[in-house]
């Protein structure tokens, strides 16, 4: 997620340091600029084999209807859940019910649920504003590892006034990303019942899961959602049309629908874009479908291929940022950058997740710094990001205020990144984050991971240790 203008909140704080002598000293001397992308993997790469998804994992099914009013969705989820250690429960994130979009009036009520294995089910707060912030299904026994249970929720979202979030509905437009119960299991782990927190930004975690969406929605709309989308059906007799997709590794599932005017293109390397721009938006659905495929191509360079067969970009009203998702971003800004951030995060989020509440850092930074490398001016940005104070790894409940939390995830944690690499070489750094997304692909990552990807280069190493994004010793 990239909101209103991180780097401008960075650039002032990098000003703040400048005229505050008592951290003066900790300001590092501008890095130079960042050099370009590095060849693309060759077969002599040595971790030129990504990772396959486990074959154990969800199996979800989502079936959402957008009520002719545009603001109301209902629907089912059918979940095929087999985890690696014994469970009792399932639970479940309600990310709607967060402080953001609950105080912006949105709402997921599940209104039954239904399994061969379910005893019972209730709320439970994770400090949400409603205490509804998740919901755990409990089951009759213990599901030992590698045992299957199916579970049907039936439930109801309002979406709230539109704004950036995840959630919301303006005119012509509504959006729902996780905008169902979401699963919050974390293989090897656990359940991650992790508290909503005040700032801005995401807290979920969530396996990638066998994925397949199908919507229906008034027939003068367009739908640009997760997944490899089939052609809509035919208007019905009710004057709607239904829109399916699947996508094999969703960790989360985004869907738009709107009047859009869409375009569509095939990267070289056969990834589908396809974007979508309101009537009279800016950028056009033709032009932001061009820059898409510009995205795609300059970050595949330097971060391997692209994880998933398509991209789907559905652009809402400018609320100033962009919001990622597994194969669909909500773009709700003009911006460039921002595209290319949240594209980057189909590798860093998407392909190799991570606890976002414990770990914000291995997406945010990552996908920061992504963007500076294909973007000289977002690199010059970051110049004294550095310098600032506190720890690049710490967890979502560590951060007081939203500048302290972009300061040093976003700002820092790109900064430290890209300082990493100009003092470990850009050509064996890059090839070190690729072997990094090849073996972590499909699975929740940890900064022992990085640690250990980039176990050669002891100049990275230290750098990321001295940014407090790898742990000392
Ligand atoms: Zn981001």
């Amino acid at each position: 997620m990239t909101a209103p203008r991180p780097l401008a909140v960075l650039a002032v704080a990098g000003l703040l340091l400048t005229g505050c002598t008592s951290f003066a000293d900790t300001l590092t001397a501008p890095t130079t600029p960042s050099a370009p992308p590095s060849a693309a993997p060759d077969d002599d790469d040595a971790c030129a084999e990504r990772a396959e998804p486990d074959p154990d994992r969800p199996v979800v099914a989502l079936d959402f209807r957008l009520a002719d009013d545009l603001r109301t969705v209902t629907g089912t989820e059918t979940v095929v859940f087999t985890p690696d250690r014994a469970v009792a429960e399932l639970v479940f994130r309600l990310v709607p019910n967060g402080p953001e979009p609950a105080a912006a009036g949105s709402r997921l009520v599940v209104d039954e649920v239904r399994g061969e294995d379910v005893a019972g089910s209730e709320y439970e707060s994770f400090g949400a504003p409603g205490a509804d912030g998740g919901y755990v299904v409990t089951l009759d026994e213990p599901l030992a590892a590698g045992e299957s249970t199916e579970v049907e929720l039936d439930f109801t979202l309002a979406l709230g006034s539109g704004g950036f979030d995840r959630v919301g509905a303006a005119d012509g437009v509504s959006w729902w990303a996780s905008g169902f119960p979401l699963l919050a299991w974390e293989p090897v782990v656990g359940w991650a019942r992790d508290p909503y927190v005040a700032v801005s930004g995401e807290t979920t975690t969530s396996p990638a899961a066998d994925t397949t969406v199908r919507v229906s929605a008034p027939a003068d709309l367009a739908v640009l959602m997760t997944g490899n989308q089939a052609a809509p059906t035919p208007s019905d007799g009710e004057g709607r049309r239904t829109w399916t997709s699947a996508e094999p590794v969703a960790r989360d599932v985004s869907v738009a629908v709107g009047r859009f005017d869409t375009a569509e293109r095939t990267t070289p390397d056969g990834v589908r874009v396809t974007t979508g721009a309101l009537p009279g938006a800016e950028p056009t659905a033709d032009e932001l479908a061009d820059a898409t495929v510009e995205a795609i191509t300059d970050l595949a360079e330097f971060l391997g291929p692209f994880p998933y067969e398509t991209l789907t970009v559905p652009l809402l009203p400018d609320y100033g940022g962009g919001i990622e998702y597994p194969s669909s971003i909500l773009q709700a800004t003009p911006s460039n950058e921002v595209l290319v951030h949240e594209v980057a995060h189909m590798w860093f989020y998407g392909m190799v997740g991570n606890s976002q509440f414990r770990d914000p850092w291995l997406d945010e930074a990552f996908a920061t710094w992504a963007e500076a490398v294909v973007h000289p001016s977002s690199a010059d940005d970051l110049e004294r990001a550095l310098g600032v104070v506190g720890d690049v790894g710490d967890a979502m409940d560590d951060f007081r205020t939203q500048q302290q939390y972009s300061a040093r995830v976003y700002g820092k944690g790109g900064a430290a990144l890209l300082e990493a690499r100009e003092q470990a070489g850009p050509g064996a750094f890059d090839a070190a984050v690729r072997c990094y997304v090849q073996a972590t692909a499909w699975r929740i990552a940890a900064p022992e991971d990085v640690a250990e990807a980039l176990a050669d280069l002891p100049e990275a190493l230290d750098v990321l240790t001295g940014a407090g994004a790898l742990p000392a010793g």
